[in-house]
């Protein structure tokens, strides 16, 4: 098959490409479209041979895209409009209006894309523009299917649970059974591919510190002031379930000194200890890391707890009892720290390869890390849509 050409809307960071590229699907993406800075300087670090365009979609005419001659469009439209807890704007959000725009263009392509894949947060499927989109894409004769997807499904450690829209342009099919109903993870055929991921992480060197700690987690742990029973029970199936992998496997093998730097500082400790998801190298799950992270700590993501020595349940105990000094003498122990860009980009599937400029800042990081997405989660759906 020939080199398909891939437009990539909405290009961030690039994990659309790289899910590409790891799918192994014969592509080019022939251009890549994004209008925020940091993220625009991250992909041309990464993707120097890329021609990037940074201007907004509705920018660009009906003409532009039909020299562009693509077979695909991969995109992640932005999800603010969408998310719980975004005012949930959908079609009246301005930042909806890139996305119609391309729905109205798309009828009218000289030669209409064989290939689209879409990514968006939970709450995307009920929103009004999900219905346009599905309109647009019958009125066109595609087939299609919708599924939401967390890289759980892959045994990645981490909770990232989105919607995603395949579809093909006519007479193309698909080679599984497609249903109306959104599918909740990969459809069947797929899956035994699925347990074996194409690139699995090699254990960093690290490994055998807490081997033995391995079915201990959790057992008999502290309910945490605002966490209900069945959270915790949750959280401690989840870190008992074989199938997910240990955070371990994705933590950077730096010295203690070196990630200092994420260690939470005491005002956060003191203020926030109660709120946070607390994981350790052990846990096979942590929640999704969103562009909050580093900055706001409660449901932004996860916190490490750095220092394995140290007992959860003693650094707890009784903080009502306590002084200030004490309750942070007592949390500082524990070592929570953030995780690094470069660890959750690891828990997002990107490769090894992808670095990001010495002078983006921390923040600017976790930024465009956590408006990003699963790389290997969109790469076999992306095998699935073009098989
Ligand atoms: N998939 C990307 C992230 C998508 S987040 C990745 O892997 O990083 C949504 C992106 O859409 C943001 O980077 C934002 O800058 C961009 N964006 C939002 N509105 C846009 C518009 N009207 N035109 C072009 N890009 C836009």
């Amino acid at each position: 098959m020939e080199n398909l050409r891939v437009l990539e809307l909405y290009s961030g960071i690039g994990g659309m490409h790289y899910a590409l590229t790891e799918s192994g699907v014969a592509a080019k993406v022939v251009a890549a479209v994004d209008v925020n800075n940091t993220a625009n300087e991250i992909y041309k670090h990464n993707f120097p041979n890329t021609p990037l365009l940074p201007k907004t979609i509705e920018g660009m005419t009906l003409d532009d895209f039909n020299k562009l001659a693509f077979d695909m469009i991969l995109m992640s439209p932005p999800c603010q409009p969408f998310t719980r807890i975004g005012l949930q704007g959908d079609i009246s959000d301005p930042r909806t209006k890139s996305f119609l725009y391309i729905l109205d263009l798309l009828p009218r392509l000289i030669k209409l894309p064989r290939f689209i894949l879409l990514e968006n947060v939970k709450g995307f499927e009920t929103s009004s523009a999900r219905d346009s989109l599905v309109k647009t894409l019958k009125e066109c004769g595609y087939s299609y299917q919708e599924l939401m997807v967390s890289p759980t499904c892959l045994g990645m450690p981490n909770s990232r649970l989105r919607y995603f829209m395949i579809a093909k342009a006519p007479p193309g099919s698909f080679s599984f059974h497609t249903t109306s109903e959104i599918q909740e993870g990969f459809p069947h055929p797929a899956h035994k591919v699925l347990l074996e991921p194409s690139s699995p992480i090699s254990p960093s060197p690290t490994t055998t510190a807490y081997q033995e700690e391995d079915h201990k987690e959790d057992e008999g742990g502290i309910l945490f002031k605002l966490e209900r029973a069945q959270d915790a029970e949750r959280k401690s199936s989840q870190n008992r379930d074989q199938s997910l992998r240990q955070i371990r496997v994705y933590l950077e093998d730096q010295g203690e000194g070196e990630m200092e730097q994420y260690l939470l500082p005491p005002k956060t400790l003191l203020r926030y200890a109660l709120l946070m998801d607390i994981v350790r190298p052990t846990c096979r799950r942590s929640v999704c890391f969103t562009k909050g992270y580093g900055h706001y700590v409660e449901g932004t993501g996860s916190v490490l707890q750095s220092c394995m020595e140290t007992d959860m349940e003693a650094a707890f105990k009784s903080p009502e009892h306590l002084s200030d000094e004490e309750k942070l003498q007592q949390l500082s122990k524990l070592k929570l720290r953030y995780f690094s860009p470069r660890e959750i980009a690891n828990l997002m599937g990107f490769p090894k390869h992808f670095t990001i400029p010495k002078n983006i800042s921390t923040k600017q990081q976790y930024r465009v890390l956590g408006n990003s997405l699963n790389v290997h989660v969109v790469a076999r759906l992306i095998e699935l849509l073009v098989s």
